[in-house]
């Protein structure tokens, strides 16, 4: 259901979902309606859409940029961020997309910059009923500045296959099936986004993937190996813009929220160390382990495509990749989007 508070009628995102047919209940602002992920509600809110991804010194940053409009996902993955986050589990959005055009615009106008709006929900879960990536396509067109990526993991990607794709990654969080079913409720089967970024892909995007978080099972070599084998399989390298590789981490508070899910998660069998920034992480030896092999079963299998590690040590760059890439600034200036390469 969509609920619109008082002081975002007329804003553009609502009076676009007006235009469309949406079917709107408006509210006093601060109305609490009930707190349930098929709740959506557009607000008036106006600051900081744009800002860096919040790294630490001490783990290597690529210097993401995040368009924060929606907060908030249908999804319910059991290691989400937003369980400790957000004080909500509804969804909230902020109708004022003219401000977000504003500020997305103004964050790539001295230079390239990567921007995506992934990580306070899922870029394309509720596509179909707020249709942001309409508004945010053109947005992207408007210069070429700007590298914009939805990052799903779903299958919503109709109003993506209408548009032309001009200055946009389209790209899909990736884990085995047998760990989307237990660790992924309301998410698309893996076959479903292959086949999703294959239509993408056809239709010109360019893609990304990211293989995070990595999952520790007993059975990881195999999952994982079978993972790499589908998608290297389902869409042709030349395609792929890059991909990230992470192992599975969290604040002490989301351990917490973990143990609290109806449902039983593998997660909390994992033996964790506290990490320089205060994270729960996989022992060292462990996430070598699991970056080496995924690293190594994707080199089998495409040998140029751009790899990192998102928020790593760079030890574990020295050891696994090509050396520590750095701070921010020259990390980021380690993507095809700053520095072009052909593939053949
Ligand atoms: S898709 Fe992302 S934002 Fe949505 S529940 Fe899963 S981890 Fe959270």
């Amino acid at each position: 259901m969509i609920f619109v508070e008082k002081s975002a009628l007329g804003l553009p995102l609502t009076a676009f979902l007006e235009r469309e047919g949406a079917d709107m209940t408006v509210i006093d602002d601060g109305f609490p309606v009930e707190d349930k992920k098929s709740n959506i509600v557009l607000t008036a809110r106006k600051d900081n859409f744009v800002h860096p991804c919040p790294g630490t010194g001490i783990y290597r940053c690529c210097n993401y940029h995040v368009a924060d409009i929606m907060q908030g996902c249908p999804f319910d993955c059991a290691y989400c961020i937003l369980q400790a986050y957000l004080p909500h589990r509804h969804i909230r959005v902020s109708a004022d997309t003219a401000a977000v055009r504003e500020a997305i615009l103004a964050a790539v106008k001295n230079g390239k910059r990567r921007v995506g709006t992934g990580e306070l929900s899922d870029s394309l879960a509720l596509d179909g009923l707020v249709p942001l990536s309409r508004i945010l396509m053109p947005v992207a067109a408007e210069t070429d500045n700007i590298q914009f990526e939805f990052k799903t993991k779903s299958d919503r990607v109709e109003n993506l296959l209408a548009m032309r794709p001009v200055n946009a990654v389209v790209s899909w969080s990736l884990n085995p099936q047998e760990i989307i079913d237990k660790e992924e409720p309301l998410t698309a089967p893996l076959a479903r986004r292959l086949e999703a970024a294959r239509a993408c892909s056809r239709h010109g995007y360019k893609l990304g993937f990211h293989f995070d978080p990595l999952i520790m099972t007993e059975n990881f070599r195999e999952l994982y190996s079978g993972l790499i084998e589908r998608l290297t399989d389902s869409v042709e390298e030349s395609s792929v813009e890059f991909i990230s590789v992470s192992t599975f981490r969290c604040p002490a508070e989301l351990l917490d929220c973990i143990r609290r899910r109806k449902t039983p998660s593998s997660l909390l069998l994992g033996d964790f160390i506290r990490g320089l920034d205060g994270k729960a992480r996989y022992f060292k030896a462990v996430r070598v382990e699991m970056l080496r092999f995924v690293l190594e079963s994707l080199r089998k299998r495409w040998k140029k495509v751009f790899i990192y590690f998102c928020m790593e040590h760079e030890s574990l760059w020295d050891k696994l990749l090509a050396g520590d890439p750095g701070d921010r600034e020259s990390f980021e200036a380690l993507f095809p989007f700053y520095s072009p390469r052909i593939i053949s």
